[in-house]
C-alpha cells in the first residue's frame, strides 16, 4: 500500500504487533536482531509483554509453557538463520508436547507474490491450537518490518475463536462404560493432554462416581490433586502391571507409559483411548475402544452414559452408607446382598446388626427388625431400624409388612432387586426367552418376574413405597425416609441383573511354592 499525505502512517512491525494482539496474544519471548528488532518495540507498545531471553531454544520452551498454560499460544520472536535454527530445539519440544507455539522469524526480503505475514496470523493462531496443538513457523520478510503503510489501509482479521469442541461417537461411549463396568482392576491414567483440556472438574467426578483408581503422568500430576485416596502414583508399577482396563486420557504409549507392551502390562489389558488426535489412536496396542474427542467433552458424555446405566451393588451400598445414622441398627439378609452389604455398610456399636446368621437362614430380616424397632421405642432413644433385603430374601417373609405397618413402626425396608436368587434377567430378555416355551421349560430356576414393584407390598399397607432406578432418586428416596420418623417405608432399588461381587483373589490358596 502506498502512502498519501496527510493519512496516518503504520509500518509493517506495527502491523504485525496489532495483528498478534488481535488474536489474543499476551507474551512474546525471544532475542531481537535484523529484521525483528521493530517488531518487539511495536509489540510492547501495543501492550503485549516482551521478555528477552539469552537463546531462542530458553525462549522457545517458555513461550510453549505460555501455549499450554493458557490454551493460547505464546509468541516466540527470532531472526533469520542461526535464531531459527536455534529455536528448532523449542518448537520440536512443542509439537512432541502438543502444546501451542508460534515463532516468528524475519527472513530476507519479501518477493512479489508473498502476501504480507499479517495475514498469516490467523492460520498461525488456529493450525497451533485447533486439532492436536502444536508449533508453528511464520516468516516475516526483512523489509516488511519498516515499511510504512497508510493505517486505514490495513484490516486485521477476528482473533481466532477457540477450538471448536468435538465428541466421541455414541455407540463408542457405551462400549467404554461396559468395558470399565465390566473391569475387575481398571485404572484411569491420567495425561497432559487431560491437563491443557481442563479437563480436572468431570475426570474427578468419574474418579469418586465409579471409584475408579487412577496415576498422572508426570504432567498429568494435580489434574487430580496427588493426596486423593484414589491416587495410586505410589504403587505406579503394580498399577500398571495388573489392570485389566486402563483408560488414557490424553496421555500417548509411549516410552513413558513402556508404550503400552509386557512385562510391565498384561499382555491382555483393554486399553480405552481418549485422544483428539485421530492419528494416535491404536498406536503401539490394538486398544479395545477408541474415543475421538475432546477429553473434556468426552468425559461430560462418559458420566451421562454412565448415570443411564442401571446401578450394580456397590453403587447402592456406597449411596446407603452415606446416609446411615451411625447408631443404627442393619438387619441383612440375602446372597449377595448381605455379602456385598457387610463389606460396606459400617457399625459402630455392639449388637447392632442381624443377619442370616449361623444357619444362612432366609426369611429372618423382617421378624429380626420388628424386634429391634420395637426395643428402639420402648427405649425411646430414637434409633432406626435399616433392613437390607434381596428380592428373593424379602420374598421368604414380605407379608409381615402388615405387621409393620399394623404397630406403626418406622422401619426402613431396602430391597435390592436384581430380579432373581443371585442373578437374574432383564425385562427384554425374560419376555425374549418366553418365545422358546413356558417359564417352566425355560426360565433359569435363578429368576424371579423381572421389575416386580415390591414398593407396592408397603403402600398396600399404607406405608411409604420408592420405586428407584437412579442414585439420585435412592439418595432423594432414603432422605425423605430417614427423616419421617414416624413411619415405615420400603424402596424397591433396581440394579443391573447380572450384577455380581468382584472375583476374589485366593492367589495364597494356590500358589504351589
Ligand atoms: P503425557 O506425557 O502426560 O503422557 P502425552 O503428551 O503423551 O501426555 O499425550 C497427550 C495427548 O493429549 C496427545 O496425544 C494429544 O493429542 C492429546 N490432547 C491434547 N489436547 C487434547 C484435548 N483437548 N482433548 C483430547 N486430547 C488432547
Ligand atoms: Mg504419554
Amino acid at each position: 500500500a502506498c502512502s498519501d499525505g496527510d493519512e496516518e502512517q503504520v509500518s509493517g512491525a506495527e502491523v504485525i504487533a496489532q495483528a498478534l494482539k488481535t488474536q489474543d496474544v499476551e507474551y512474546m519471548f525471544g532475542i531481537v536482531g535484523i529484521p525483528v528488532t521493530e517488531i518487539a518495540v511495536a509489540a510492547q507498545k501495543m501492550g503485549i509483554r516482551y521478555v528477552g531471553m539469552r537463546n531462542e531454544q530458553a525462549a522457545c520452551y517458555a513461550a510453549s509453557a505460555i501455549g499450554y498454560l493458557t490454551g493460547r499460544p505464546g509468541v516466540c520472536l527470532v531472526v533469520s538463520g542461526p535464531g531459527l535454527i536455534h529455536a528448532l530445539g523449542g518448537m520440536a519440544n512443542a509439537n512432541m508436547n502438543c502444546w501451542p507455539l508460534i515463532v516468528i522469524g524475519g527472513s530476507s526480503e519479501r518477493s512479489q507474490e508473498t502476501m504480507g505475514a499479517f495475514q498469516e496470523f490467523p492460520q498461525a493462531v488456529r493450525s497451533s491450537i485447533y486439532g492436536r496443538p502444536g508449533a508453528c513457523y511464520v516468516d516475516i520478510p526483512a523489509d516488511f518490518v519498516n515499511l510504512q503503510v497508510n493505517v486505514n489501509s490495513v484490516r486485521y482479521m477476528e482473533c481466532c475463536m477457540p477450538p471448536p469442541v468435538s465428541i466421541a461417537e455414541t455407540s463408542a461411549i457405551c462400549m467404554a462404560a461396559t468395558v470399565i463396568r465390566n473391569a475387575k482392576k481398571p485404572l484411569l491414567i491420567i495425561g497432559k493432554g487431560a491437563a491443557y483440556a481442563r479437563a480436572e472438574e468431570g475426570i474427578r467426578k468419574l474418579v469418586e462416581r465409579c471409584k475408579l483408581p487412577f496415576l498422572p503422568t508426570p504432567m498429568g500430576k494435580g489434574v487430580i490433586p496427588d493426596n486423593h485416596p484414589n491416587c495410586v502414583a505410589a504403587a505406579r508399577s503394580r498399577a500398571l502391571q495388573f489392570a485389566d482396563v486402563i483408560v488414557l486420557f490424553g496421555a500417548r504409549l509411549n516410552w513413558i507409559l513402556h508404550f503400552g507392551l509386557p512385562p510391565r502390562y498384561q499382555p491382555d489389558v483393554k486399553f480405552i483411548q481418549v485422544d483428539i488426535c485421530a492419528e494416535e489412536l491404536g498406536n503401539n496396542v490394538k486398544p479395545a475402544v477408541t474415543l475421538l474427542g475432546d477429553i473434556n467433552a468426552v468425559t461430560k458424555q462418559e458420566l451421562a452414559s454412565q448415570k443411564s446405566l442401571p446401578m450394580n451393588y456397590y453403587t447402592v451400598f456406597y449411596h446407603v452408607q452415606e446416609q446411615l445414622p451411625r447408631d443404627c441398627f442393619v438387619v441383612s439378609e440375602g446372597a449377595n446382598t448381605m455379602d456385598i452389604g457387610r463389606t460396606v455398610l459400617q457399625n459402630y456399636l455392639p449388637r447392632h446388626r442381624l443377619d442370616a446368621g449361623t444357619f444362612g437362614t432366609m426369611g429372618v430380616g423382617l421378624g429380626f427388625a420388628i424386634a429391634a424397632a420395637l426395643l428402639a421405642k420402648a427405649r425411646n432413644t430414637g434409633q432406626r431400624v435399616i433392613c437390607v433385603e434381596g428380592d428373593s430374601a424379602f420374598g421368604f417373609s414380605g407379608m409381615e409388612v402388615e405387621t409393620i405397618c399394623r404397630y406403626n413402626l418406622p422401619i426402613i425396608l431396602l430391597v435390592v432387586n436384581n430380579n432373581g436368587i443371585y442373578q437374574g434377567f432383564d425385562v427384554d430378555s425374560w419376555k425374549e426367552m418366553l418365545k422358546f416355551g413356558d417359564a417352566t421349560a425355560v426360565a433359569p430356576p435363578v429368576c424371579l418376574l423381572p421389575n416386580s414393584h415390591y414398593e407396592q407390598v408397603m403402600t398396600a399397607f399404607g406405608g411409604k413405597g420408592y420405586f428407584v432406578q437412579t442414585p439420585e432418586e435412592l439418595q432423594k428416596s432414603l432422605r425423605e425416609s430417614l427423616a419421617d420418623t414416624t413411619a415405615p417405608s420400603l424402596i424397591n432399588i433396581m440394579i443391573e441383573p447380572q450384577a455380581t461381587r468382584k472375583a476374589q483373589d485366593f492367589h495364597w490358596l494356590t500358589r504351589s511354592k
